[in-house]
């Protein structure tokens, strides 16, 4: 398949749409599995996990709930450094079973911020469901429930992903050609 460009940039075939979708339907079978007799609480991080969460929630057969925020990051007063805060989490989480999605996992920060704020809300599990995971580029350690694809510390686009606003609409996942 041949190389596509994203704005300026080149970015070569990495993963198939067949490909991804069998690993989603792995997922919703394994996450069935563990869930049932509960309905769990999907939390789908915007932008990038649309597609993701969409797909995988299409698979589940169980009954399950969605919701989706987006994340802010600002820098904090002094010594806080970053904050996370999220948009759009209008769901009382006490006693429910939270399954977090999010498109990449990356060095870890954004997961390790915010994992804190939903278990001060009390849910009965948490869990983090991402579809991509750089194990390498960890530098926040985050405990990954339930992963698709470890990849290597390589800038990606497509399904769901962007590059400066460009190529979510793709439906496979392509990796920067150096
Ligand atoms: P972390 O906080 O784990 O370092 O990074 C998480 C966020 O960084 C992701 O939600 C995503 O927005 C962005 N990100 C990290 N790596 C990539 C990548 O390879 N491609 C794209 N499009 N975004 C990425």
């Amino acid at each position: 398949m041949p190389v596509i460009y994203v704005h300026d940039k080149p970015f070569q075939p990495y993963i198939s749409q067949e490909e991804i979708s069998t690993r989603v339907q792995e997922i919703a079978h394994t996450i069935e599995k563990d869930y049932r007799g509960k309905i769990p609480l999907f939390i789908a991080v915007l932008n990038g996990s649309f597609m993701f969460a969409s797909d995988l929630f299409k698979a589940l057969n169980n009954p399950a709930e969605i919701c989706f925020i987006k994340l802010a990051s600002y820098k904090g007063t002094r010594s806080s450094g970053h904050l996370i805060t999220s948009i759009g989490l209008d769901v009382d989480l006490i006693g429910r079973d939270v399954i977090v999605l999010e498109d990449i996992v990356d060095t870890g920060k954004t997961m390790t911020g915010f994992l804190p704020q939903l278990l001060h809300q009390q849910p009965a599990s948490l869990k983090v469901c991402t579809l991509l995971y750089k194990q390498e580029a960890t530098r926040y350690p985050v405990s990954i429930d339930y992963r698709g694809f470890i990849i290597p510390d390589k800038f990606v686009v497509g399904y769901g992903l962007d590059y400066d606003g460009l190529g979510r609409n793709l439906s496979a996942i392509y990796q920067l050609a150096e």
